[in-house]
């Protein structure tokens, strides 16, 4: 059978017209959002054309969206949902909470024991603050930086996602709305090329910013070459090695920067780390934190200690997250990467652990310019995968949490096979 692209167009133009039929309610949601959110959303992320599911309740490794359907949950709120939706330790953390009130306006006991298994089981976090989410996490880390440093340009990769307004493009451009440092963009993963980029901005560089795998950008693991790289002439020219943890600190109990032996300057983290609630983190060399010792340099944000993210995080990370779990999940993670991988066909999964995303290739994925963007293949199996109850990003993005078993992997297996033996054809 030859691929064609009506072929593909047919397909996309009756799982759309079966979607829409499907769910009137989300089409009415999402009608009714587009009044008062411009987009119709308040979160770009979680919009998609012709309009997002919108869902009602979760539990466990399920959702239910308005109209009634029932999904497998594989995309675990972008790594944020690790616990799944109503996990008993985290009710009883937040319940604990409610019954001693909130917003004190004053220092808690919640955030010093959060504060301490964090430095327990991250050794490169000597010092840590709280922030609320991922973006104030690395906003902060840039700011300690470029404050500590005296310097202003700040390496970062095409690609890379650190943050709403942190956000560099697959061609390495920063979008209009990111926040105007003096930007330095390379390559993710090459070598050769990003030594010489450090050697031209030696004298001006304040950081170094980048996950340990483009996480938003397609799951693509750094080599360990490129992060060391990094880590060698950081050090060199006297800039700081920051490591966007956000999405990969699940990777072990102390992150991706575990399992790789490497010794960041600073670290970011958010998502799960406080338990699904609001939250953010950024945190490393104590004669870097000590800026904000004493009051020299204030860092002041009035929901940084909020009691009820505090005591989730904490009971997350102690009674459901410890270490081996931590090792467990990463397991899980990479035998159903390979299960995937094992259909074959044009489908290619690429991530760690936990965290995967699917391409419409078979050439090999360095950096954000080896992905083929494939909108309509991407879209086509969004919708083929809901149409068989499986709940996952647009783009691709599977994020596993704890609640997903072996059977929600057989589940999912299961229809990726049926959509590779219906449309591999289509797709590829
Ligand atoms: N860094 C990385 C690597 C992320 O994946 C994200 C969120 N997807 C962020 C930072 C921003 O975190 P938040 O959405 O909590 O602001």
């Amino acid at each position: 059978m030859t691929t064609t692209a009506t072929e593909l167009d047919a397909a996309l133009e009756e799982a759309r017209a079966r979607y829409v039929a499907a769910n009137p309610a989300s089409a009415a949601a999402y009608e009714q959002a587009g009044a008062v959110f411009p987009g119709g959303t308040t979160r770009s992320t979680v919009c998609y054309p012709p309009f997002p599911l919108t869902i009602r309740s979760g539990s466990g490794a399920r959702i239910t969206d308005v109209d009634g359907h029932e999904y497998v949950d594989l995309l675990g709120e972008f790594t944020a949902g690790l616990y799944g939706h109503d996990h008993p330790v985290v009710r009883a953390a937040i319940e604990q909470a409610l019954d001693a009130g909130w917003g004190y306006g004053a220092p808690g006991l919640g955030e010093t024991r959060l504060a301490e298994v964090l430095c327990r089981r991250f050794p490169s976090l000597e010092r840590v603050r709280f922030t609320n989410s991922g973006t104030e996490a690395n906003l902060l880390a840039l700011a300690t930086a470029t404050t500590f440093t005296g310097r202003a340009s700040v390496l970062v990769f095409a690609g890379g996602y650190h943050g709403s307004v942190l956000s560099f493009g697959p061609d390495g451009r920063p979008l209009a709305i990111d926040v105007p440092h003096r930007w330095v963009v390379g390559t993710y993963n090459d070598v050769e090329g990003t030594d010489e980029l450090i050697t031209q901005h030696a004298d001006d560089l304040a950081a170094i910013l980048v996950e340990p795998m483009l996480g938003a950008g397609g799951c693509v693991p750094a080599r360990p070459a490129f992060l060391e790289l990094l880590r060698r002439r950081a050090s060199e020219v006297g800039a700081l090695l920051i490591l966007d943890e956000v999405m990969t600190s699940r990777m072990s109990g102390g992150g991706q920067q575990q399992r790789l032996g490497l010794r960041p300057d600073l670290t970011t983290l958010g998502k799960y780390v406080g338990g699904g609630l609001s939250s953010g983190a950024f945190g490393g060399r104590a004669d870097v934190l000590d800026l904000y010792d004493g009051g020299g340099v204030p860092h002041s944000g009035t929901f940084n200690n909020n009691v009820f993210s505090m005591a989730a995080g904490f009971a997350g990370l102690t009674e459901i997250f410890p270490p081996p779990v931590a090792d467990e999940l990463f397991a899980r993670g990479e035998a159903l990467r390979a299960r995937l991988n094992g259909i074959g066909a044009g489908l290619q999964w690429t991530g760690l652990g936990s965290l995967m995303t699917v391409h419409f290739q078979r050439t090999a994925i360095a950096n954000a310019a080896d992905i083929d963007p494939a909108p309509k293949a991407r879209e086509l199996f969004h919708l083929e995968m809901l149409h068989r109850g499986i709940y996952l990003a647009r783009r691709g993005l599977v994020a596993l949490s704890l609640s997903i078993g072996a059977d929600e992997c057989d589940r999912f297996v299961e229809a990726v096979g049926e959509f590779v033996r219906r449309f591999d054809d289509v797709v590829s």
